[in-house]
């Protein structure tokens, strides 16, 4: 039988990483962890192009110079990562139309107004929608310009429609990292500190690659772990770090199966694909200079080869584009062949500079949702975002769910749900359900007897982010602590008693 650790670590992403180096810095060595791929990272991941680091994951170190400090900043501090600053201030001003005219900019500064403006009252209709009244929906971007800063706004961030703890507690900088060593060298320094390296390789037999986990029997004694090529392990607890597009999708299955409400929560998470596509030239012909790395093209198609940046800042002479397409345009682009892809984005590329710049001479396409150990590149949870969104959100569910969490977190006598306590709590619920994306990452991220849960998608404040993988690894690993030292407790009661 196969002997048995104290906890199974099931994913060597940021987080999966971070919450191995918390239980080794409390006593707990005898973990193992499971990783699906061939390599720790998990969506922090660099591909040598065009002889430069191309980071097809992770890109940004976002939320810097702030009140509070980035914990990911300071890790790429203490360890020499190269950087530099993005400025995307200006991509307003290099909104470029099809006959390859740049916007005036104050054209371009209204409409970005505009849009800005759009985007907070559909916030305030949703909110007062919620109160029961009934507002006027300010009126969907048309023009390609406007649908282009309605791609930049919605598909990226929204700090400027509504506040994003990242940017609010670490900063509004964001620092591109341009290392050859890569975004995860971060992750081999963390892993060094717990794991038997030599040379900047991980050497140590605790650390099992290419082990695809199918199966997680979990009772009260105990977990067990089944992988694809019919190994088997044993332990007391179970950290499983996949993804929310991983626990969507059916993988893992789950003996028994997980709750409803876990299920629930899982399934209403969103999950955002973000493909970055690399494109090599033999010169370049951008303009290059101050406010000028990002560019944004307008088409009526929205968010078609929209966003793109040249690496000159970070790797002057590299000659490399990059375009950014988001979740309908990614799943699009992932299922056709990359000359294709490349045939579309020099297209774009002769409507902006002309028919006589250079062919590309190299692509590369990462595929984050067709990859079965990742479906998608981040979670998001949503504020709900117009008035279909509030029917279809089902909320009932939610209702019910944060009803629950009421009743747990306000003295409620009853532990499962009584109709005069719903009612009473109702006002409380509808405002509960504008900050419904925090509960329900807690939901997300709450375990189930002995499996708990983390990743990027268990962070209630910094969901989406490397920084939000790398906390929830240590909170992850703290609650599992706690839980260990309960069950300690509890041992040793019994034990006294008998
Ligand atoms: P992961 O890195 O996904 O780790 C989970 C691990 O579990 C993976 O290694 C996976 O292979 C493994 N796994 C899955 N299923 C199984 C299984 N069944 N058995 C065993 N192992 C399994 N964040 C930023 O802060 N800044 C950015 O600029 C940024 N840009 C991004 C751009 C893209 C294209 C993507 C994809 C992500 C980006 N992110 C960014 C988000 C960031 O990369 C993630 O939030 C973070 O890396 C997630 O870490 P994690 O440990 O939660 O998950």
């Amino acid at each position: 039988s196969p002997s048995r650790s104290s906890v199974i670590i099931i994913g060597a992403g940021v987080s999966g990483i971070s919450a191995g180096k918390v239980l080794a810095e409390n006593g707990i060595e005898d973990m193992i962890i499971l990783e699906a791929s061939d390599r720790i990272g998990g969506r922090i991941r660099k591909e040598n192009f065009g002889g430069v680091s191309a980071e097809l994951g992770a890109g940004w170190i976002a939320g810097v110079g702030g009140k509070e400090s980035n914990p990911v900043w300071e890790l790429a501090s203490q360890s020499g990562l190269r950087t530099c600053f993005s400025d995307y201030s200006n991509a307003r001003y290099n909104i470029y139309d099809r006959s390859g005219k740049i916007f005036p900019s104050g054209v371009a500064a209204d409409s970005y107004k505009k849009a800005v403006d759009a985007a907070i009252e559909k916030l305030r209709s949703l909110e007062a929608n919620l109160d029961g009244e009934v507002s006027e929906q300010p009126c969907s971007p048309k023009t390609p310009i406007e649908l282009a800063i309605d791609f930049i706004l919605h598909d990226f961030e929204m700090a400027e429609v509504e506040p994003i703890s990242t940017y609010v507690d670490f900063g509004e900088r964001e620092f591109l990292v341009a290392d050859n060593r890569g975004y995860e060298h971060l992750l081999y320094k963390m892993a060094e500190n717990f794991l038997f390296t030599s040379e900047g390789k991980i050497l140590d037999n605790r650390l099992k690659l290419n082990k695809v986990v199918r199966e997680l029997q979990h009772s009260r004694n105990g977990v067990v772990v089944k992988t694809e090529d019919g190994c088997v392990y044993e332990a007391n607890y179970v950290i499983l770090s996949a993804s929310i597009g991983v626990l969507q999708s059916d993988l893992i299955s789950f003996r028994p199966p997980l709750p409803r409400w876990k299920t629930e929560a899982i399934e209403k998470c969103e999950v955002m694909i973000y493909t970055k596509i690399f494109l090599k030239f033999p010169y370049k012909f951008w303009p290059c200079g101050p406010g000028k790395e990002f560019f944004i093209y307008a088409h009526e198609r929205r968010g078609y080869y929209t966003f793109w940046q040249h690496m000159e800042n970070a790797y002057p002479g590299s000659n490399i584009l990059v375009v950014t397409l988001t979740n309908g345009e990614s799943k699009r682009v992932e299922a056709q062949s990359d000359e294709e892809t490349l045939e579309e984005a020099m297209g774009v590329l002769r409507d902006m500079f002309g028919p006589n710049i250079p062919n590309a001479t190299d692509i590369l396409v990462p595929r984050w949702w067709n990859n079965r150990f990742q479906r998608g590149s981040y979670s998001n949870y949503p504020i709900i975002s117009d008035n279909q969104d509030v029917h279809n959100i089902k909320v009932i569910p939610i209702l019910f769910l944060l009803h629950i969490f009421l009743c747990f977190h306000s003295g409620c006598t009853w532990r499962f749900p009584c109709c005069s306590c719903f009612i009473e709590k109702r006002g409380k619920i509808k405002r509960e359900l504008h900050n419904a994306s925090l509960n329900l990452a807690s939901f997300v991220q709450a375990p189930v007897g002995r499996i708990f849960f983390t990743g990027e998608h268990t962070s209630e404040r910094f969901s989406g982010y490397v920084h939000g993988g790398y906390l929830a690894g240590i909170d992850t690993s703290k609650s599992l602590l706690e839980e260990m030292r309960k069950q300690k407790e509890r041992e040793s009661e019994s034990q006294a008693f008998l």
